[in-house]
């Protein structure tokens, strides 16, 4: 779950509003940032990379040196490969005696033939992504353009992948379209990224922005800025099915992003909302974990009649505790969220969250609710219990975390059971939306863009609440978190 975003200026330097771009997409990646720029007139590539957040390391003064009008920002969470400097995007690569650049979101299958081919190849990286600069580089194509095509051909997996070669951006999106990918154009800017709160940054409206659609390839030429949209074909046993990540709808996307032409704010809403049609606890507010529960749980109080209260505040310094090593999360935990306890205090409380992955966060939350004067809680989950590890580029598990579905086969009472322990009979239910019903609420959501019609209940990817890997052949041989 990595940010990727590219901006090309027809006049000024672009290394402040890749910061700002990148900025934008913290949400999804706390661990590595990097950056290249390409200063067209001296043809000399400019790079900051560093461990930390995108603010902690592209620092204004180390921007000051990064020259040129078209680059590539990266934001890292490894799925594959460690957090090793070496593995720092963008990675690089050579052809025919220049250096090109590339940022990757999602995770290749089938690396095991590939780790064989390319044994000696940057030994020191160890990111799966490093194969598109392996095969680009010995393609022996006779231009860019074909030898990321070859590369394309070859690779199975998913990406939204963009790649800097001189001075033209190369954006593409695996034909599965996994992981989103949007580009945004204004009078003299284009900017490319993974997801579309970052275009009002620099000025784009989002209803301008548009999806760079699975088997699409976009050339940005950075001399006048036009573009050239083209497709490929990918190995020919994947289908070219779309299947975007459904845990990115319900969990990793900002609110404020539009995917399939949907607000994620108002698809959540409708989740909660459609959770409300078959439960109906006997209970006195609603409450959503902040931030993304926040919505289901507004939805959850329209369908049910239950009042909504803001009784659980994030405090927002504290980051994605996801992203945290396990024996730091239970204090941060109480760092993250204050009760308000006039409002909890007596209270048969309805907490509404996003997903659950293992049972740590629900439970620090169920505790903070209860020993601020709830009487008791009941949990609704407006997705599907993820029974199995993600395969294609979300840290959904690790040997650090592990899935409480998954550990109890998915049943639901047992898992209540796990959950509520330690609370002495005071966590009276837990609930899931069905997958069919996620994937047709999804679906229903009114899109406030056009060119999204096509989209129906096939075009999302399941395999983690389904157990298998079904869409996407997955080497499991191949596969390291
Ligand atoms: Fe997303 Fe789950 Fe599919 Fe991974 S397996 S891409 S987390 S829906
Ligand atoms: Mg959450």
């Amino acid at each position: 779950m990595c940010f990727v975003g590219a901006v090309a200026f027809q006049e000024g330097e672009v290394a402040f509003a890749l910061r700002k771009v990148a900025r934008k997409g913290e949400h999804r990646s706390h661990k590595s940032a990097g950056m290249v720029t390409y200063d067209h007139d001296l043809a000399l590539p400019h790079i900051v990379r560093g461990l930390g957040m995108a603010t902690e390391v592209f620092t204004p003064e180390g921007l000051e040196e990064l020259k040129g009008r078209i680059g590539l920002a990266h934001l890292r969470w490894a799925t594959a490969g460690g957090l090793e400097r070496a593995n720092i995007h963008p990675l690089s690569g050579n052809f025919q005696g220049k250096p090109f650049f590339l940022v990757h979101n999602g995770e290749i299958s089938f690396r095991r033939a590939l780790e064989r081919q390319f044994a000696t190849y940057q030994p020191e990286v160890t990111s799966d992504t490093k194969f598109f600069c392996a095969l680009i580089e010995t393609s022996g194509e006779g231009n860019f353009e074909d030898a990321l095509r070859y590369a394309l051909r070859i690779v199975k997996g998913t990406y939204s992948l963009i790649v800097l070669y001189e001075n033209t951006i190369y954006a593409v999106r695996d034909v599965t379209e996994n992981r989103p990918l949007y580009i945004g154009t204004k009078e003299g800017v284009v900017c490319i990224g993974s997801e579309t709160l970052i275009f009002r940054s620099l000025g784009i409206h989002p209803r301008q922005v548009k999806e760079i659609r699975g088997g699409q390839l976009a050339i940005v030429h950075g001399a006048d800025l036009s573009i050239e949209w083209k497709t490929f074909e990918g190995p020919s046993d994947i289908a070219r099915i779309p299947r975007l990540c459904l845990i990115e709808v319900v969990y990793s996307m900002h609110p404020a992003n539009i995917t399939y032409g949907r607000t994620v704010q108002t698809l959540r809403e409708r989740l909660g909302w459609q959770l409300a049609q078959t439960w109906r606890p006997q209970a006195d507010i609603v409450v959503g974990v902040p931030d993304s529960g926040v919505a289901a749980g507004k939805g959850f109080s329209k369908g049910s009649g239950i009042p909504y209260e803001e009784a659980l505040i994030r405090y927002h310094q504290s980051g994605r505790i996801f992203y945290s090593r396990v024996d730091e999360r239970r204090d941060m935990y109480d760092i993250k969220y204050d009760p308000v306890i006039e409002k909890l205090e007596g209270q048969r409380v309805v907490l509404i969250d996003d997903t659950i992955f293992a049972s740590e966060t629900i439970r620090a939350v169920i505790e903070i609710v209860l020993e601020a004067g709830a009487k008791e809680v009941h949990i609704g989950i407006p997705a599907p219990m993820i029974v199995a590890p993600c395969f294609y580029g979300t840290p959904t598990s690790s040997e650090h975390r592990r899935l409480i579905a998954k550990d109890h086969g998915g049943d639901q009472q047992r898992i209540l059971e796990e959950i509520g322990a330690p609370f002495g009979g005071r966590v009276k239910s837990l609930t899931f939306l069905p997958l069919g019903d996620v994937k047709q609420a999804v679906v229903d959501t009114k899109p406030m863009v056009d060119g999204y019609g096509d989209i129906t209940t096939r075009n999302f990817c399941d395999a983690c609440f389904l157990g298998g890997k079904r869409h996407i052949p997955v080497d499991a041989d191949g596969y390291t978190m």
